[in-house]
Formats: structure tokens, sequence, C-alpha cells
């Protein structure tokens, strides 16, 4: 998958403001950030949705959470709250197929989402 844009951001090919990086997950910000704090948290190894998620490499997700604990403290929003969002095939409005934690904050979130 090497056109894949998030494996390329994942190893530094493709430039991203970057706030967490380890060696199996990368979080940076949203080039169109939606609130304040816009940041999207990737597994390095390239997983293309929620769909693809099995017994295998489902340790990752949990990774990736401790990570976004870490994120939030990081970016002050641990305590004012924000959403953790991952949008999954075409009614889910999923546009890159490279699974990524949408972590917002910064302002009050509506809910329901449109
Ligand atoms: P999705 O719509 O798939 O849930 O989210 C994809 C997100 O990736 C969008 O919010 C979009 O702004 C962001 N995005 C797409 N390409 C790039 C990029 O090259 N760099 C960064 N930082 N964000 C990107
Ligand atoms: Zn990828």
């Amino acid at each position: 998958m090497s056109e894949c844009i998030f494996c390329k951001i994942g190893k530094g090919q493709i430039p991203s403001k970057k706030v967490y990086e380890d060696d199996k997950v990368i979080a940076f910000h949203d080039i169109n950030p939606e609130a304040p704090v816009h940041v999207l948290v990737i597994p390095k190894e390239h997983i293309e949705s929620v769909n693809m998620i099995d017994e295998n490499n489902s340790k990752i997700i949990a990774h990736i959470f401790v990570a976004i604990n870490k994120i939030v403290k990081e970016l002050n929003i641990q305590e004012s709250g924000y959403r953790v969002v991952t949008n999954c095939g075409q009614d889910g409005g999923q546009t890159v197929g490279h699974i990524h934690f949408h972590v917002l904050g910064g302002r009050n979130l509506q809910w329901p989402p449109g």
C-alpha cells in the first residue's frame, strides 16, 4: 500500500504536524480541522477500517486509546472533554482508507452528528 497517504505520514514521507509518536502509532493535526483541537491518531501498520479489526490485530486499538489518553492530557482537553470518532465506509463518511481516530475538542460538540 505504498500509495496510502496515512502510511506515508506514518513513515515520515509526507510531512505532518505531529503531536505524538511511538513505535506503533502516530498522531498529527488534521489538515482541515473541524474543532479547535482536531487530531488524527493512526496505527503505523496499514489497517483499512474497523471492518478489518480481528483477533490478530486488535491489540493496536487498545494501544491507540492509551496514546489518546496521553494526547488529550498534553493538549489540555482531558478535563474539558472531547470526542473520539472513527468513520467507517461510505455511509460513515470515511474518506481515507487507513483506519484513523479523530480526537475532537476545544469547543462544545453537538450531538447527534449530521
Ligand atoms: P475521514 O473523512 O476518512 O474520517 O477523515 C479523514 C481526515 O483526514 C479528514 O478530516 C481530512 O481532513 C484528513 N486528511 C486528509 N488528508 C490529510 C493529510 O494529508 N494530512 C492531514 N494532516 N490530514 C489529512
Ligand atoms: Zn495505509
